[in-house]
């Protein structure tokens, strides 16, 4: 067989382009576990366990369906392939598109010894080139214009044949039924996770011996906690998990999508970006599981829509604005923002803030933390501290169980730092500590008092939030969406905003 098919960490899928470019009786299948990617990256160690873990498991799947595969662990990537095509005779070597565009230009770095054919990805609903066609069209983009078309394109949610087709229900969007603050209690259900098997635990064992060999080489340990993995690590694992999601938690998703509880990490949140990233799932398969038995079971359609949405609309839409917007995204620092990480993020110390300390306790434990942790504490965090957006994007990648470089850039760069400009987002996601102390239980425990806005006791979420908006008012001013605060920082005594900025200054200069 001199045909060769390389499937990469995040493609793990029977149906990826590649492998269904030919049958198992005519290609062999390499998969390479490299321990060079933690000279990029020294990423949280539960990221490490599940990947190669899936990985490995995946070996077993494609061995099952017949494909002769070659699990190779190595040190390098470039040593490992180029060493499997001479032992093997590859002449021909097949890939999928990867999702992150490091790795294609890395990969056609390593100048192989072979002809590399390079295949469509297929682990998006949209083609990149569908998404070029659609977002040509448009001066200004928005997610909710993209959502609608992607509604109509793969029927998604709707009722009616052809042109005539209207969203089911009449209405597009039912966020204004979402969105309650918690509830006095409030208690989500139990997620589904998974001891380890004797894969994952083989694996466990191999990534703390890679982060002591690194910590005898004077690195730092690697973040997070193994002491207790329970990720999904086979495709079979997450399709359980769906169903999971759809049995105990699709009802609830709704109404308590924003809201943030001190012990409580993932409410109704669906708990499937890590599969769904790494290819053990599609998003179609899942939007249609989602949408059928949904239904089927009426569950109320502003939950459904909602869910729906963040999969057809939110991760669609970041994965094409990745690639069209380009490499150069990746440098967008429109609000010049340039100080540095405070300690306390990379485990050295506690912020001494309740909100910001719960979420990375539960970050350090699992990998994971859910969409308003991250929007509204973290990285409203660095929005209203100026730090640096590309140090705090590579932070995010570190640190988070589902980061890849496709979904970081838009979601940290453009949705949570507003670092361009506002092509992602119409405005920026600055708020202060009441939006914390109405979505959360989180100040009820906290040192500082959310009432306060300066005085050694403020909440410093609120001495920030204004200290940004005078800061940035000659860029922030005339958005209109802005009007209002605006109106209200104008309404500020100059005694009361000095002494506010005065507040955020101190705290900035902390770790400056
Ligand atoms: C600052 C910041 C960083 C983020 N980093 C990542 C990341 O590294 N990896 C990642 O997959 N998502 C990221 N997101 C998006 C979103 O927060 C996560 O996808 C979601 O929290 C994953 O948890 P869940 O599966 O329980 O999601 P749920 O809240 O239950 O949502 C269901 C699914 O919708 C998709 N989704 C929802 N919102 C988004 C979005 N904005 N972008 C892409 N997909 C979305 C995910 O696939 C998710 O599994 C980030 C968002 C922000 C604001
Ligand atoms: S008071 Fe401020 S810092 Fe403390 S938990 Fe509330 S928002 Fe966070």
């Amino acid at each position: 067989m001199s045909l060769g098919i390389w499937v990469l960490g995040d493609q793990l899928s029977l149906a990826q382009a590649a492998l269904a470019s030919t049958a198992p009786c005519e290609a062999r299948v390499l998969l390479v576990e490299s321990s060079s990617v933690l000279g990029l990256r020294a990423y949280h160690r539960q990221k490490l366990v599940l990947v190669w873990s899936a990985m490995r498991h995946f070996a077993e799947d494609l061995r099952q369906a017949g494909w002769t595969v070659d699990y190779r662990i190595g040190e390098r990537f470039g040593d490992t392939v180029r060493a499997w095509i001479e032992e093997h005779g590859i002449r021909e070597l097949r890939l999928m598109e990867p999702a992150d565009r490091g790795f294609r230009g890395a990969i056609d770095a390593l100048d192989l010894p072979v002809t590399l054919q390079w295949l469509p990805s297929t682990a998006f609903l949209w083609s990149r080139e569908a998404f070029a066609e659609w977002a040509g069209g448009y001066r200004q983009l928005r997610m909710e214009l993209f959502y609608r078309e992607g509604r109509r394109r793969f029927g998604v949610l709707m009722q009616g044949e052809g042109s005539g087709a209207e969203p089911l229900g009449g209405q597009w969007n039912f966020d204004h039924d979402n969105r309650k603050p918690p509830a006095k209690g409030l208690q989500g259900p139990e997620p589904l996770w998974f001891e380890p098997d004797a894969i994952t635990q083989a694996v466990i064992a191999r990534v703390e011996q890679l982060d002591q060999d690194r910590q005898s080489q004077g690195h730092h340990p690697l973040p997070g906690q193994l002491l207790r993995f329970r990720w999904a690590v086979s495709r079979q694992q997450a399709l359980q998990v769906l169903d999971h999601f759809i049995d105990t938690r699709l009802e609830g998703f709704g109404p308590y999508q924003d809201a943030m509880v001190s012990g409580q990490p993932t409410l109704w949140h669906a708990l499937l970006s890590p599969y769904l990233n790494l290819g053990l799932l599609h998003p179609l398969e899942v939007i249609r599981a989602l949408e059928q038995r949904g239904l089927e079971r009426a569950v109320p359609l502003a939950g459904l829509e909602g869910v729906i949405r963040q999969i057809l609309g939110w991760r669609e839409y970041t994965h094409g604005l990745y690639h069209w917007f380009g490499a150069d995204y990746a440098s967008s620092n429109h609000l010049g923002a340039e100080a540095p990480l405070p300690p306390w993020l990379e485990g050295e110390g506690a912020s001494g803030m309740a909100c910001m300390d719960t979420v990375l306790a539960e970050l350090e434990e699992s990998g994971y933390a859910h969409h308003i942790q991250r929007l509204m504490v973290l990285a409203n965090y660095g929005l209203l501290a100026g730090l640096n957006p590309q140090a705090f994007t590579a932070w995010f990648h570190r640190q988070f169980i589902d980061g890849h470089d496709w979904v970081m850039q838009t979601n940290v760069l453009g949705m949570g730092l507003f670092a361009d400009g506002g092509r992602l987002a119409s405005k920026p996601y600055a708020a202060s500590g009441n939006y914390i102390r109405r979505m959360s239980t989180y100040c009820k425990g906290c040192a500082y008092d959310v009432s306060q806005r300066h005085g050694p006791s403020a909440c410093p979420f609120n001495s920030l939030y204004w200290d940004f908006l005078a800061r940035h008012q000659d860029r922030l001013r005339s958005n209109p969406r802005m009007a209002l605060v605006f109106k209200q920082l104008d309404k500020l005594p100059a005694e009361d905003l000095a002494a506010i900025r005065g507040a955020a200054a101190a705290h900035r200069d902390q770790w400056a």
